[in-house]
């Protein structure tokens, strides 16, 4: 395993944790992070984003799947796509790290920091930063927005990336044969991705085929 992971310990004095999970590869590395340094956590699956239903559900069993194999609970939220495609209207041909984007984070933490609000927890972050094709900072500033309206919840922006992160996230995900999703996430990331590689002359994306482990792989 990739160099050796520091204690965690939550901001602000928190207690417990809100995590909210895009997929099972992002969250693994943070997952395993928590359960070492003992921190007691929940898992919030938000993410009406993805499309269509079938991809939604691969990503979402898996990441059920790795939680139970912990013993964290995880809380199934909506997939109240008509609200998604509505704030994302006027949007569909903005670039992947734009404003579409933002809207997507806005609207996943600010259902995850009424939840935390709501149930007792402190401290809310999230998977998503982990990834290298996303933006930290336009996902900090989300965070820390969703949370700002509660006086008693923090977004812990800490770089899950660093001290070795993002090879463990891959190591892990090789581990454990997750489910590779080979885009995003929304319809506009699905269409993008495969105009992308049609002009590279390569085939659609095929839903489901494809897991960490089984072949060459990047994160
Ligand atoms: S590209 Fe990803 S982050 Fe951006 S709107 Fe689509 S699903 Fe959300």
């Amino acid at each position: 395993m990739n160099a050796t992971r520091e204690k965690l310990v939550l901001p602000d004095s928190g207690d417990k944790l809100l995590l909210h999970s895009c997929c099972a590869p992002c969250s693994g590395e943070l997952m395993e992070a928590f359960v070492e340094s003992g921190i007691d956590y929940t898992i919030f699956f938000y993410n009406p984003n993805i499309h269509p239903l079938k991809e939604y559900e691969l990503r979402k069993q898996e990441n059920i799947r790795f939680a139970q194999k912990h013993g964290v609970p995880f809380v199934d939220a909506d997939y109240d796509t008509d609200n998604w495609f509505a704030r994302a209207k006027g949007m569909e041909n903005e670039p992947e790290r734009g404003i579409r984007c933002t809207m997507c984070f806005d609207m996943r933490f600010e259902r995850s920091a009424l939840y935390a609000h709501e149930h007792g927890f402190r401290v809310m972050t999230s998977s998503l930063g982990i990834s290298r094709w996303k933006n930290m900072a336009q996902i900090n500033d989300c965070g820390h927005r969703a949370a700002a309206p509660y006086q008693d919840l923090v977004y812990w922006d800490y770089n899950w990336r660093k001290g070795g992160g993002s090879s463990r996230m891959i190591e892990i995900s090789k581990r454990e044969n997750f489910y590779q999703q080979e885009y995003c996430g929304c319809v506009y990331s699905l269409r993008d991705s495969n105009r992308h590689r049609r002009d590279q002359g390569r085939d659609k994306i095929r839903l489901g085929v494809k897991f960490y482990g089984t072949e060459d792989t990047e994160g």
